[in-house]
């Protein structure tokens, strides 16, 4: 009766912990990897269950059905950390590793006797699991605390599950399903599973937390009249995203953007509307860009974007679509006037293994050029001059 109290902590701690993901998942419903914390730990907390529950009269079942939740816990736990820091989770491998772990269920359930091996291949199959957990947050390559935290504590957990049977084994010699609640390879085993859930868990919930802080200071970071982040906050997001795209090999492209004679607009027209012009311009970026793309407000009327898996062409098409849609641009002021501005906007494809400095330099001057060149068009690093001429008009022209 002792034990079987004792037994029911483990599950329940599991089960808490679930809960206590849960919550914070229901607190912002596009993390999904917190519900994936959340149903790992459930997962975890079932198959505790059952092997602290099913009676020893079920025989082998009694050891071999528990690890199934177990199993789906541990992959829940790899998907989860992999999608947490955006990489792809090694799914395949996890179907390998559970089609393995499934016949051996079957086996051990049907034939053959219970032995230490059945629990070594099991062991190993979970030190697998962890291992690829551990390996999808080192490969992020963004070496924050909570990032640093996660991986060691994947590893440990990861060796653990190689050292532990070895370890026990050694006291225990042959085991027997009738006995494997007394060995002392069940005691170690649960000995250790439970500090290392409430260990992961510590760390996961620091890391939700960090999470969480990153994005409120990324919201405080933006800049009010666009929406869009600002300098500072644009600049972070580009670093990881170009390590990110490093990790991936994927092409990367800048478009800087910015209002001609825009300081006309303010004398002729006042600094509200100057205000609308920029907070227009931005909503226009905003909506024209993809999904992975980031756009942010640099300086006063100025704006760039980093596009996401494009060549120097396809973000010179981006660009020429915002300069037309930019003339487009209709601006109801108190004055009446049909308020009309252009943008000029430099274009440049990523140099493999270029700072962000760089890049932003060499996609200014493209900018810079356009400026000279007339404004209203597009100039490509490359150094073509994109805009047909027909479509350009001067702001400069439209006042005089
Ligand atoms: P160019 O075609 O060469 O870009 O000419 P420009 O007049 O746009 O050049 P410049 O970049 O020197 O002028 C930017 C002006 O934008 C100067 C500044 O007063 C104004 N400005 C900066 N931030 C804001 C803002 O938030 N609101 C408004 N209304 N004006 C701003
Ligand atoms: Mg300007
Ligand atoms: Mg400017």
């Amino acid at each position: 009766m002792r034990d079987s109290i004792l037994g029911l902590t483990n599950p329940l701690i599991a089960l808490l912990i679930a809960g206590v993901f849960f919550v914070i998942w229901s607190k912002d419903k596009d993390r999904r990897h917190v519900l994936g914390f959340s149903l790992a730990y459930a997962s975890v907390g079932l198959g505790f269950l059952i092997s602290q529950l099913l009676p020893v009269s079920f025989g082998r079942a009694s050891v071999h059905l528990s690890t199934v939740p177990y199993y789906i816990g541990g992959s829940l736990m790899t998907w989860a950390v992999a999608t947490r820091v955006n990489r792809p989770a090694p799914v395949r491998a996890l179907a390998v590793f559970g089609a393995i772990a499934g016949v051996m269920l079957v086996l051990g359930l049907f034939f053959g006797d219970f032995t230490t091996s059945d629990l070594y291949l099991s062991n190993t199959l979970h030190a697998l699991v962890f291992m690829m957990g551990a390996q999808a947050t080192a490969s992020t390559r963004h070496h924050s605390l909570p990032n640093a935290m996660i991986f060691w504590m994947l590893a440990l957990t990861s060796l653990q599950f190689f050292v532990r049977p070895s370890l026990t084994f050694m006291i225990d010699g042959a085991l027997v399903h009738e006995t494997y609640r007394d060995s002392t390879y069940y005691s170690m085993l649960n000995a250790t599973v439970a500090l290392i859930s409430v260990g992961l868990a510590m760390v996961l919930i620091a890391a939700c937390v960090a999470d969480h802080v990153g994005r409120e200071k990324r919201a405080i970071q933006s800049d009010p009249l666009t929406g869009l982040p600002a300098r500072r906050a644009f600049e972070e997001q580009v670093e990881a995203t170009m390590l990110r795209a490093e990790d991936e090999g994927v092409p990367l492209s800048m478009v800087v953007g910015d209002i001609d004679h825009f300081k006309k607009v303010n004398d002729i027209w006042g600094h509200q509307a100057g205000d609308a012009a920029i907070a227009e311009f931005g909503r226009l970026i905003a909506r024209t860009i993809r999904d992975g793309d980031i756009a942010g407000r640099i300086g006063g009327e100025e704006f760039c974007i980093l596009v996401w898996n494009c060549n120097e062409l396809g973000a010179v098409g981006l660009a020429e679509r915002l300069r037309k849609r930019t003339a487009e641009i209709k601006l109801d002021g108190d004055t009446a006037l049909d308020i009309r501005i252009s943008a000029s906007f430099g274009v440049s494809e990523l140099v493999p293994g270029e700072s962000y400095r760089s890049h932003f330099g060499r996609t200014d001057a493209a900018l810079y050029r356009a400026k000279e060149n007339g404004r209203n068009q597009v100039i490509a690093a490359s150094g073509e001059l994109i805009s047909p001429d027909e479509t350009r008009r001067d702001l400069a022209n439209q006042a005089a």
